[in-house]
């Protein structure tokens, strides 16, 4: 049984990185273009991200992804008709003290390629940043038009604008399988029947694994779970700007209004299964994570816990997204294993993947250091200031 006609592209997934594809492929002219969701738009882990925006990158093409986005999150309202997605609160990357010399070299290889970022040290800090701890550090790297935006906005608006541009949209359509024929992978096994593709691109993040294993394709994504703090406190009393501290081991930013701090941390277990996660984490959970925190804002000490989220990272071995053809599947682009940093390149990263479907080559960034097969390959991304913690 076929689900209506054959499209030139199915997208798999209307997350942040399959709506931006989507709206991609229709701004590129990729032909009749279909995404697939078993939700709908953002209704994976875009819809818990924390949504940190920022260039500080150790690996240039990633750095080059950030920048670029960050230019589109700019243009939002010309680029998708939609009103600007990003609060530019300004961002400050701490790392430990022995750290500070591939902090300065990771800046000026940023600085190269276009991100709006400057080493700064602890008095400008502690001017930029009131109520956030400076002693012991020697230097910071500073982002003034970083910030965070809304992974559910962002995803809704490019697939909104997607649609506007002719893309054919099915929520509520859970692809049980991929289709292959002689080693091609030509559509997708839905409750509907079969949607027929020349492409598929699957954006599934953490629900990659099981789908890939359909078309007999194995590749290292292992989930990991992460629980979110947000703590509710007087105005200004928390995070006055987007942060990523080493010394901690915690992220935060600001939250609605300045009355509430958004806190996570950099790592958690593995294994976790993305549907028997629960959304919500007790106050207990995260009270550890909070404490951390606070050693570098000490008024997160005095905040309460008005709730506790989760969510859970695509990982890969390094870290790194895996973006482009499958070894073994012609037909199928993967973009998933974001490892927690796909919604600040999200916008990139789509225009990256039409660009590899309708010309055989993204425009802008240099895709081959993402393929999938590089760990085959024995070829992971290593970048060379890379943190003990990147
Ligand atoms: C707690 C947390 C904090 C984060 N913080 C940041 C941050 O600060 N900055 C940053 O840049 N990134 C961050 N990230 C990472 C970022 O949010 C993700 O990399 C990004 O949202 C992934 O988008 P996606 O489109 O790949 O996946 P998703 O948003 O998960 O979308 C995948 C879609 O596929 C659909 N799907 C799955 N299986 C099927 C199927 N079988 N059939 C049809 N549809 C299917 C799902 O319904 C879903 O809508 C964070 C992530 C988490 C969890």
């Amino acid at each position: 049984m076929s689900a209506g006609p054959a499209s030139d592209v199915l997208v798999v997934g209307a997350g942040v990185i399959g709506a931006s594809a989507a709206f991609w492929l229709a701004e590129l002219g990729a032909g009749r273009v279909t995404v697939v969701d078993r939700g709908g738009a953002g209704s994976g882990m875009s819809a818990r991200s924390s949504a940190l925006v920022r260039m500080h990158y150790t690996f240039p093409p990633e750095v080059d992804l950030a920048v670029l986005s960050d230019a589109m999150f700019d243009a939002w309202t010309d680029l998708t008709g939609r009103p600007a997605c990003v609060r530019r609160t300004g961002f400050v990357r701490l790392v430990h003290p022995h750290e500070e010399g591939l902090l300065r070299a990771n800046v000026a290889m940023q600085r190269r390629r276009g991100a709006r970022a400057e080493v700064i040290g602890p008095a400008e800090l502690a001017r930029i940043a009131p109520g956030m701890r400076a002693d012991g550090v020697g230097c910071a790297a500073w982002e003034p038009r970083g910030g965070y935006g809304d992974g559910a906005v962002v995803a809704g608006d490019l697939l909104g604008a997607a649609r506007e541009r002719g893309v054919r949209y099915l929520p509520r359509t859970p692809v049980r399988a991929l289709v292959t024929a002689r080693g091609r992978v030509t559509g997708a096994l839905t409750g509907a029947g079969t949607l027929h593709a020349g492409t598929i691109l699957l954006a599934c993040g953490v629900w990659t694994p099981p789908l890939l294993a359909t078309a007999g394709v194995e590749l290292p994504i292992e989930n990991e779970l992460h629980k979110v703090a947000i703590v509710a406190h007087r105005p200004g009393a928390g995070a006055r700007v987007a942060c990523i501290d080493s010394v901690t081991a915690t992220y935060f930013r600001p939250e609605s209004g300045g009355t509430r701090t958004l806190i996570g941390a950099f790592t958690g277990p593995r294994g976790a299964d993305p549907d028997a996660v629960p959304e919500s984490a007790a106050p207990g959970e995260v009270a550890g994570l909070v404490g951390a925190a606070a050693r570098r804002v000490p008024a997160l000490a005095e905040a309460g816990i008005a709730r506790g989220v989760t969510g859970v990272y695509d990982m890969t071995p390094d870290a790194r997204p895996m973006l482009g053809p499958v070894p073994g599947a012609d037909g199928l682009i993967l973009a998933a294993g974001f490892s927690g940093m796909g919604f600040k390149i999200a916008p990139a990263v789509g225009e990256a993947l039409a660009g590899l479907i309708t010309t055989g080559r993204a425009s802008h960034v240099d895709l081959w250091p993402f393929r999938p097969g590089r760990f085959a390959d024995g070829e992971p991304i290593r970048p060379e200031h890379a943190y003990c913690d990147d």
